[in-house]
């Protein structure tokens, strides 16, 4: 519905592979604009800040993200001076502090400006780099209970969510999996027959490599999609590969910005475009990414109970309704 369907796409229309980080590709309004024209006092904080651009799109209140935390205006984010409010220097786009100042900033306002609505959103850098279990992966679940510790302390009503879950994408040596999508395609059909897309691509992959579980490929050249589909689907590792119009029904993307088929590689798998097009000079830890159906499944979590919550397929995105709906 909103449009937004990847870090990355290819653009129909200019016929250019783009960042979708524009609120141009925005096809709805956000929930958070909508409350804010109603008059409620809404909070955006994200660590990224690509993410900001779309989240904060048309918002009347305060929005300002991490990364740029030294560059925040009242004029442009509603707010001044976050690194005092946070009590933070400004943090790397490659830290475990990149999240942390987007709950420190959150905490601080929650208990000075009590906004009705906050959006906190963080970065999945630790989770790509730190396997469960591990030091620096429990340094990070427990800083990040103590913050949700502290906004329920401040008497917020809590829903705490992910937009996917994480796994190793690892041979038993800890050496990646990786489809080379493009290279398969362009020695079995030539170099211009097939355009493979990484949604996951972004301007911040040393810690993944641009490498996920999903893939969109577009058919140009005179080969039957059904063949492509056929000596993909034959390929190890690749679990699914769906024609445009099954993939979208089934996953609810929009059909104009994806590929003739949709490729989804197993869990501890995968899906590269080129080999020559991946730096993975700065994986410095065995690849951990997402993107398949291996990592659909994701907490929803609250800190009041649901006394009446109806039976449903409850999703990441229905935390607004849970939070306002149906919590006691
Ligand atoms: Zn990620």
């Amino acid at each position: 519905m909103h449009g937004i369907c990847g870090n990355y796409f290819f653009d129909p229309d200019t016929r250019a592979e783009v960042m979708m980080n524009d609120p141009k590709y925005l096809r709805a309004g956000t929930i958070l604009a909508a409350f804010a024209d109603a008059g409620a006092k809404v909070t955006v904080i994200t660590a990224k800040d690509k993410l900001r651009a779309l989240l904060g799109h048309r918002l009347k209140g305060v929005c300002f993200s991490s990364e740029r935390a030294d560059q925040v205006t009242l004029a442009d984010n509603g707010i001044a001076d976050v690194l005092s409010l946070a009590g933070m220097p400004l943090p790397s786009v490659y830290s475990a502090a990149l999240s942390e100042f987007v709950f420190a900033a959150g905490c601080a306002l929650l208990e000075r400006d009590r906004p009705d609505i906050m959006y906190l959103s963080t970065t999945d850098y630790v989770q790509h780099k730190h396997a469960p279990g591990t030091p620096a992966a429990n340094a990070f679940t427990g800083l990040l209970d103590r913050y949700l510790a502290r906004l329920d302390a401040a008497g917020a009503t809590v829903v705490f969510t992910a937009d996917h879950g994480m796994n190793a994408k690892t041979d038993a040596f800890g050496r990646p999996n990786i489809v080379f999508l493009q290279d398969v395609l362009d020695a079995a059909y030539g170099e211009a027959a097939t355009r493979v897309i990484l949604p996951i691509t972004d301007p911040y992959v040393v810690h993944h490599g641009a490498l996920g579980s999903f893939a969109t490929v577009y058919v140009e050249g005179r080969v039957p999609i059904s063949e492509v589909e056929a000596r993909i689907a034959a390929l190890p590792g690749v679990e699914l590969v769906l024609p445009r119009a099954a993939a979208c029904a089934r996953f609810e993307l929009p059909e104009n910005r994806v590929g003739d088929l949709v490729v989804v590689s197993e869990r501890l798998t995968v899906i590269g475009s080129r080999k020559s097009r991946h730096d993975l000079s700065g994986l410095d830890a065995p690849l951990r990414s997402h993107g398949g159906t291996s990592e659909q499944r994701v907490p929803l979590i609250a800190n009041r109970p649901a006394p009446d919550l109806p039976v449903r397929r409850w999703r990441n995105f229905d935390a607004f309704d849970l939070g306002l709906n149906h919590l006691a």
